[in-house]
């Protein structure tokens, strides 16, 4: 029997491949890169491992869900640890908030910024809990292909004030500066400027705090490895180095797939995983349809670019908490410039990650693996050098991080790799070198981002960060789930 083809072993290919499987239809996932995981790709390195990207694990039910359909559990393939604090914030002018569950502990830091801010936290905290249950929980995991199903859910996003901006609407609450930075920026983490993007993206704080915030035992690469496995012992394929180089058509239908190696495969269907303008300019350019949406997908607003930075150190920094974000000294202005401005900031803000916090099998023993992350402008906003301009900004980072948080990190490098715009852009294939894609703005959200099934091409599906509901780990798992159902209800019809 011919098998479905999921092209691209990111979070969101492998949920699909697995719901896809599971459900008997057989299925194979072609992924481009020597192993999978996609944006959550794994380096080792002389003993350390750095986890390439997400970090941040939430919603670990959506992710149990995957285990449990398929009859197994998850516990058995993947163990999740607890994070606490969730995120450690600092200002460089001394302020530290130590952000997780504990109610009265946070208000009691909220107290010490500004004691009426603790009665706005709460206000808040009930709105983005009511986004949440509207927008995660009801509209996370349902396909928007009509209008109609957006007009549908056009009340719901009336009365939560959804053209509002993240930003507006923390400062509607809490009138801390910290505080409404320490409360906004969650937006940047799946690519959204907390200045532009809809409050609807509050709803990352209700769902964290809701569910908590995770790490898998081995990193996030254990996760991947769990659900590699999980696919593979439904009875699925999963080829590595096997890059789709185009989509063959019959028509309105795809009748096959080629690879760079020169194969064809006959398949039923595709899901593409692949960034979304890669899909319908490289993938589907020779059709009509493929060169058409590929000039209205390059139209839309593309998420910023991140400069990331791995690093082993021969100490354990014990002072750091797992999760720190670093805020510079500028906010507002700074995030306008990575949105918009054709050059590099002489400042930045920074997310530091030290894994071995929480798991010290990361590094030899002593040692520390860590990676620090700079928002920055993709490739269509600046037109950057970063054979050049990264260099220059890892010894910048590598300086500050040793002057304000890791004492004698310069003494301490083991080994260390760069990852540019320029890697998003040729090793993901993402297009202006986008870390997450079509920028989550309301006009680019729901019903308004490329759809889960393409209207034209009848059996192409989209799965991922560039489709319904968008970036994130627990957005592409619930855009697989959204996906899954219309493949299933085609495929088996
Ligand atoms: C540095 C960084 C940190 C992040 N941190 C977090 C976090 O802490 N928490 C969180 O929830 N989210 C985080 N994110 C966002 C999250 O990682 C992504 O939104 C998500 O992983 C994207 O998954 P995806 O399914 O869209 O696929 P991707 O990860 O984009 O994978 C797509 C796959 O398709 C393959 N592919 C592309 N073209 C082809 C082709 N032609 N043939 C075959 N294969 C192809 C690629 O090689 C790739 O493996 C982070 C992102 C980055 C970059």
């Amino acid at each position: 029997m011919k098998r479905t083809i999921v092209v691209g072993a990111g979070f969101g290919g492998l949920a699909l491949a697995i719901r896809l499987q599971s459900a008997g239809i057989p299925t194979l996932l072609l992924e481009g890169r020597d192993k999978p995981g996609g944006r959550a790709y794994v380096y080792q390195d002389q003993g350390f491992t750095f986890d390439a990207g997400p970090t941040v694990i939430t919603d670990p039910t959506a992710i149990e869900e995957l285990f449990a359909l398929t009859g197994k559990r998850m516990a058995d393939y993947v163990e999740l640890l607890p994070v606490k604090p969730f995120y450690r914030l600092c200002w460089e002018t001394g302020p530290v908030l130590d952000y997780d569950n504990d109610q009265p502990a946070l208000e009691a830091q909220i107290a010490r910024f500004n004691p009426r801010d603790v009665a706005g936290y709460q206000r808040f905290l009930d709105y983005s809990r009511a986004v949440f249950k509207e927008g995660y929980l009801k509209l996370g995991t349902v396909p928007f292909l009509s209008f109609r199903d957006m007009l549908r859910a056009g009340p719901q996003l009336a009365r939560l004030q959804a053209w509002r901006s993240v930003y507006s609407m923390v400062s509607s609450f809490i009138e801390d500066e910290h505080l409404r930075q320490a409360f906004s920026f969650h937006s940047l983490l799946v690519g959204g400027n907390p200045f532009t993007t809809s409050s609807i993206y509050t709803l990352i704080h209700a769902l964290e705090r809701e569910w908590g915030v995770w790490f898998p035992r081995g990193g996030t690469g254990a996760l991947v490895q769990g659900m590699v496995k999980l696919f593979e012992d439904l009875g699925g394929k999963m080829e590595l180095n096997a890059e789709v180089d185009r989509l063959e058509t019959q028509g309105n239908k795809i009748s096959a797939v080629h690879l760079t190696d020169g194969r064809r495969i006959d398949t039923p269907a595709v899901a593409s995983n692949a960034d979304v303008v890669h899909t319908y300019e490289k993938l589907l350019g020779h059709h009509p349809r493929g060169a058409a949406r590929a000039t209205s997908l390059k139209r839309k607003r593309m998420s910023n670019s991140l400069f990331v930075l791995y690093f082993g150190l021969n100490h354990h920094h014990s002072q750091l908490a797992h999760h720190t974000v670093c805020f510079g000294p500028r906010y507002e202005e700074l995030i306008s410039d990575i949105f918009t401005r054709n050059s590099l900031a002489d400042d930045f803000s920074l997310y530091l990650h030290a894994p071995c916090v929480t798991d010290p099998s990361l590094a030899p023993p002593g040692c520390g693996s860590y990676y620090v992350l700079a928002p920055v402008p993709h490739l269509g906003t600046a037109d950057l050098d970063w054979d050049v301009e990264g260099p220059r900004l890892r010894d910048r980072i590598f300086a500050y991080l040793e002057e304000r948080y890791m004492p004698g990190l310069r003494q301490q490098l083991v080994t260390h790799r760069m990852f540019t715009p320029f890697d998003f852009r040729d090793q993901l294939g993402a297009h202006l070198g986008s870390a997450f894609s079509v920028e989550p703005i309301l006009t680019q959200s729901a019903w308004f981002r490329p759809h889960n099934r393409d209207s034209h091409i009848t059996n192409l599906y989209l799965v991922g960060a560039g489709t319904h509901p968008g970036a994130g780990v627990p957005g592409v798992i619930g855009s697989a789930r959204a996906t899954a159902g219309l493949m299933l209800e085609d495929l088996t019809r």
